[in-house]
């Protein structure tokens, strides 16, 4: 057999991705599971977004973009930028990517020297690490503490910061916990990243979906020094329910934007001509059916966050945006006799036939995280399983 680069031996599988896996495998099976382990909307893409990629190819657009993407898909995501965080971009400060994960990935390639550091704070988004690591860097976890919800402090950042830091990830709203950064947060962190000379990698590929009152507010609005020192990271993924077409950007420094480009005309060629297409409609066309759909998942999470705080053991803060909540069961699973949360998630996926992601994957193993990007039918009948396996159990 063959031997594997070392680079890839250190990789952890997506943990996310083996829980659907394992859930699809029983559903295939005949079992009734419920799947709570999406990172993805429900709806499909809308209509206009569709009919727009189908007439790009009709009208003959089926080659080759520049690496970079389509001018104007970059125009449009200026005129975006412009309208909802009210910063100006020019095109060539932007690179279209295939996915928001691969404008990280690339970015990381260009970024890290051999040893740079890269600061995570924990409960993080599973392919931060991993994706650091492949570029040569390591990882820097520090925890945002629950009575913080999940978020650090400047101090806390300042503490973590050694000669080889290159870089701070901040991820708002974010996965797995749904909460956001506020403006006075962003501030006083983005006041340490200056001092220290710290790159921001602000992804915000949640952007769209908060709700409530709360509002969201990119690092790069705060000033125009801590502009140009974040890369901000989005895509139509989640905000236009458009996963599959795999189109995400990265705005900010021209050099680093330069090299992406440069890295992306060796390794993708460029994102899929098509999705490019359907991109520029999502962002020239009608925002109706993006609000439509932040609506629906807020609605649906005013309903079920009550629900599950009921269950005996669960302890939930009340996300403030995504689309996933992000329950410390530590209690329950201690209630049930479990000796950790990964073994209450699986006894949950194989008893009580629900699936839900472990927080060990995110990097605190007292949560789990189940989304909400799934009908409120369905969401209930979930919930109420869990509810009855604990209290059976205890
Ligand atoms: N960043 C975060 C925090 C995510 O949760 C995801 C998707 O799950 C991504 C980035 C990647 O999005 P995309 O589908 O555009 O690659």
């Amino acid at each position: 057999s063959w031997t594997l680069a070392e680079r890839v031996k250190a990789l952890t599988p997506s943990t996310t991705l083996a829980i659907t896996a394992k859930a699809k495998e029983m559903k295939s099976q005949g079992i009734d599971v419920i799947a709570l382990g999406a990172g993805e909307p429900d709806f499909n893409t809308p209509e206009h977004i569709i009919s727009s990629a189908y007439n790009s190819m009709q009208e003959g657009h089926t080659k080759y973009t520049p690496s970079g993407g389509l001018q104007q898909l970059k125009e449009a995501i200026a005129q975006k930028f412009k309208t909802d965080q009210g910063i100006e971009y020019k095109n060539s400060e932007i690179i279209v990517t295939s996915g928001a994960k691969h404008a990280l990935f690339t970015l990381f390639q260009v970024l890290l020297n051999e040893g740079d550091e890269v600061i995570i704070p924990s409960p993080y988004w599973v392919s931060y690490p991993e994706q650091v690591k492949l570029a040569g860097g390591i990882p820097r976890f520090v925890e945002g503490k629950e009575e913080n919800s999940y978020k650090i402090t400047p101090e806390q950042l300042k503490e973590m910061i050694t000669p080889t830091t290159k870089a701070v990830i901040i991820n708002s709203p974010s996965n797995p916990t749904g909460m956001l950064y506020s403006e006075s947060e962003l501030k006083a962190l983005g006041e340490v990243c200056i001092e220290h000379n710290l790159l921001v990698v602000s992804d915000e590929i949640y952007e769209k979906l908060v709700y409530g009152d709360h509002q969201h507010i990119s690092i790069a609005q705060i000033s125009e020094e801590l502009k140009a020192q974040t890369i901000i990271i989005n895509g139509v993924s989640k905000s236009h329910s458009m996963t599959g077409w795999r189109i995400g950007y990265a705005a900010g420094d021209e050099t680093i934007i330069k090299a992406m480009t440069n890295l992306a005309s060796h390794s993708t060629s460029n994102p899929t001509t098509t999705s490019q297409h359907g991109a520029v409609a999502a962002y020239k066309g009608t925002q109706v059916p993006v609000e439509t759909m932040r609506k629906a998942f807020e609605e649906r999470l005013n309903i079920v966050f009550e629900q599950l705080n009921a269950i005996p053991g669960f302890n939930c803060l009340k996300p403030q945006g995504a689309f996933y909540l992000y329950p410390n069961v530590m209690e329950a699973s201690k209630l049930c006799g479990y000796d950790s949360v990964d073994s209450f998630a699986k006894a949950l996926l194989e008893e009580a036939k629900v699936a839900v992601i472990p927080g060990s994957g995110f990097g605190t193993p007292q949560n789990i995280r189940l989304s909400y990007a799934t009908s409120l039918n369905l969401l209930e009948s979930a919930i109420e399983r869990i509810h009855t396996f604990v209290q059976s159990k205890m």
